[in-house]
Parts: C-alpha cells; structure tokens; sequence
C-alpha cells in the first residue's frame, strides 16, 4: 500500500493521503444505495481504524481520517465492507436518481461499467492527471449536473429512447462545461469520452480538461446538442418519484454512533441512503417521511436556510495541534450565518494547516498551536494574514456579530468580498470615530 503525501492525487482507500491528524482514506464514489448492514459496516469500521468520523464531501464522497500512517493492512477491512473500492483508480460519479428508475439506470450502468473496461486497460490509466473527474448525471436536481467535472455524461430518457450527451469541463465553476454533442448509443458515448481523455493526456501529465484548447478537442461522432436546465432539489425537499427526503449533514461529519443509528433507522423503516453533492444525504423509500422525527433527533438538517452543512471544519482539539474547538466554534458561527444566503463559504480551523479545506473560503476562523488567539481571515485560508485577531475570543465574536449583521443589511451582496471589506472598514471608521 502506497501512503501518498501530496495533494495531486484522490486519497482512496488503496491510496491513502497523509494529513495533519493522520491518513485520509476516501471512498471511490458509490455505484449502489448504502443499506442498513453496510452503515452499520462502516460504522465499526470508522470507529475501528480511523477517529470513528465519517465525513460526507461536497461531491457527495464518503471519507475518514485519523488511519495510523503505516505502510502496511490497515485499511484492508474497510475495503471489504463496500464491493467495487479498488477498481480503476478514476472516480465515476454516479446520480442516483437516475439509478432510481428502470430506464435510465440500464443505460448509466452500461456507460459506468463500460468506461471503467476502457479507462482500466488503456494507456489513460497511466497518462491522463490522476485528479481527473468524471461524473454520470441524470439531470435529477441532486447537483450532479452542476458538479464541477472534466468530463460530464448527461443522461436523459424519453419513450423509446435515450439520450446521452457528452460534455467537457472549462473550469471549476459549477456546472461550466463545453458541450460537445449527444448520442443515443452508450458506446459512441464511451468513444466520445476516451477520445477527449487522450487529447487531455497529450497535452501532459496534470493538464485537467479546462486546460485542454479548444484547438486541441478531437473531432467527435456526436450530434449536436446540450442538455436542457434542470430544476434543483434542496435540503427538506421531498422527492415523488421514487420517494425520498434531502437531508443535510452538519458540517458533513457523521460520527460513528450517529451512522448506526441511520443504519437501524434504515432497518426498521426499510430505507437505503445515498451521499450526495452539498454535503446531504438522499434517504429513499416509501416510508422515507417516517424517518423524519428520528433523523432530526440525530442532528440532521431539513432546514435550507441552515448553514451548517456548508462549514468546513477539522478535528480541532480531537488533534494535537487544535487550538480551538472547532466544532462548538462552527455551530457558534452558524447561529450567526443564519442571517445571510447559505452560500457564504465557512472554514474553522483548529491550526494553519489546512486538513479541512485546501481553498480560500469567505470567512475562515482559525485557531494555532502555540498560542490561544482566534484568527479571522477574510477570504483566504488558515495561515494566511488575519483580518483580526486576539486572544480574547469574546471580542471576536463580538466584532463578526457586528460585521455579519452589516453584510446581512444587503443580503444579495453577501458573497460579495468587497462588500464584506467595504463593511469592516466602516465598522473600524465608527470605532476609531
Ligand atoms: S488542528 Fe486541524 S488543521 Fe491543524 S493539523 Fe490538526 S486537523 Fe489539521
């Protein structure tokens, strides 16, 4: 088994990453509903071989952290609890509400099973950047369609046919992709896919799709066409058909005790879970509206306009190197975020390492080894130069309550990093007035 201590490659379970509390080992993404036996796997597993957390991504990812770094089994048992961990070493994501109905399922299968033959005896395997992402979607409103990809598959059913159409990122923005045609046939589609890997390979070992020119996009045996707009699910929506509920999962970490209970809940009710994008989990079955009291009793969230779902955090003092604790630090954030969009990006931090998140986000909190001070960092990341900081942490929050309600006077610009600068220069000029 290979620990590998860069940020260049997906940590997988055969492939694990070194961080500051430990190895992270992700789950490539699931081809199948999680039921109640495999939660209660996972569960034990967790809580056997890693800091008993499991954290949902934002690509809707399943991973945990806190494996001992040795090079040797110990993660071998958690690869026998899901079938398909160590395949090809490209992540397929799969929507499920598109492997929730009959039609479209038989052909997202095809192009699933299909592309990992392709890409698993290629020279692809060896030559294309190991962070390449590909993703499966059925326009099902779940984020899968606007999930930032390098090669998107978009798969949509009629009466008598299906229509598969075949995209390519041009940058991280969600959803931003060049759309290059459709097909009715999986395996023009698998051709179609493979020919625009071959052309990113060429152009060098790390270039992802959006560095690929468009002088350079090989000529494709495709109609032309693109994907209509789908409408989107969000947190406490309930899905029709099949039946299923949006939930969203604080800060993503589900600890070990909270995935056995979704595993008796699951047991009792007969329901199956999926991980999906945005940190939420898709919870299926007829009677998915008879988990609610008991999913809310567990913590998780139904609410759309409650931001924890959205904030990053790390162990915290649950590391050697927490300064703070992160996660009674998130949950103080949240109350206060409540007063804007839910899309304000939110990063805690127990040190300036960057476990949690390796981007800037809007508002970062970070704590440090050495001493007690609090560190608010406005739009960049743990480590970088603060905005404010002190060892009082009772000014802190005095100073981004007084902030965040100045931001929330014009919500629409909440994302907005000037307006978040325009507003603390103000609350300076009043306190220096
Ligand atoms: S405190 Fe957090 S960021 Fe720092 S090393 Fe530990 S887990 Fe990583």
């Amino acid at each position: 088994m290979t620990i590998d201590r860069r940020r260049l490659i997906c940590p997988s379970l055969t492939r694990p990453m070194s961080t500051g509390d430990g190895c992270l080992a992700r789950l490539a993404p699931l081809d199948r509903a999680l039921e109640a036996s495999t939660l209660h796997h996972l569960a034990v597993a967790s809580d056997t071989w890693g800091n008993g957390v499991l954290e949902v991504t934002r690509r809707g990812n399943l991973q945990c952290r806190g494996f001992p770094c040795r090079e040797d089994d110990t993660f071998r048992p958690v690869l026998g609890v899901l079938p398909g961990q160590a395949g090809s070493r490209f992540p397929i994501s799969l929507d499920p509400i598109g492997l929730l109905m009959p039609q479209p399922a038989a052909v997202m299968r095809a192009l699933y099973v299909g592309l990992h033959d392709r890409l698993r005896t290629s020279w692809l395997e060896t030559h294309v950047a190991p962070k390449i992402s590909l993703v499966i979607s059925a326009g099902g409103g779940l984020g899968y369609d606007t999930l930032a990809a390098d090669i998107q598959l978009h798969v949509t059913t009629g009466a008598n046919a299906c229509c598969i159409h075949v995209g390519i990122g041009r940058s991280l923005a969600p959803g931003d992709m060049r759309w290059q045609g459709m097909t009715s046939s999986p395996e023009r589609a698998i051709d179609a896919v493979a020919a625009l890997l071959w052309a990113i390979g060429d152009q060098g070992p790390l270039v992802r799709a959006r560095g690929l020119p468009d002088e350079a996009l090989p000529t494709l045996d495709l109609q032309p066409g693109h994907p209509a707009p789908t409408p989107t699910y969000a947190i406490g929506d309930t899905l029709a058909e099949p039946l299923a509920r949006l939930w969203g999962v604080p800060c993503g970490r589900l600890d070990s005790t909270t995935v056995a209970a979704l595993g008796d809940i699951c047991a009792r009710l007969d329901l199956t879970l999926w991980p999906i994008p945005e940190r939420r989990l898709l919870i299926v079955g007829e009677r998915a509206r008879d988990a609610d009291q008991a999913l809310r009793s567990l913590g998780l969230i139904d609410d759309p306009r409650q931001p924890l779902p959205y904030i990053d955090l790390c162990a915290g003092r649950d590391c050697p190197r927490g300064g703070i604790d992160t996660h009674a630090t998130a949950r103080r954030l949240a109350a206060l975020l409540t007063a804007l969009p839910p899309t304000v990006s939110a990063h805690v931090s127990g040190c300036p390492k960057r476990c949690a998140r390796d981007v800037p986000a809007l508002i970062t909190l970070s704590g440090d080894d050495r001493d007690d001070r609090l560190r608010f960092i406005l739009n960049g990341q743990p480590g970088d130069p603060a905005l404010w900081e002190g060892a009082n942490h009772d000014d802190a929050w005095t100073m981004l309550t007084a902030l965040v309600e100045r931001v929330a006077q014009c919500p629409d610009e909440s994302a907005n990093v000037e307006h978040w600068q325009a507003c603390w220069q103000a609350l300076c000029d009043e306190a220096h007035a």
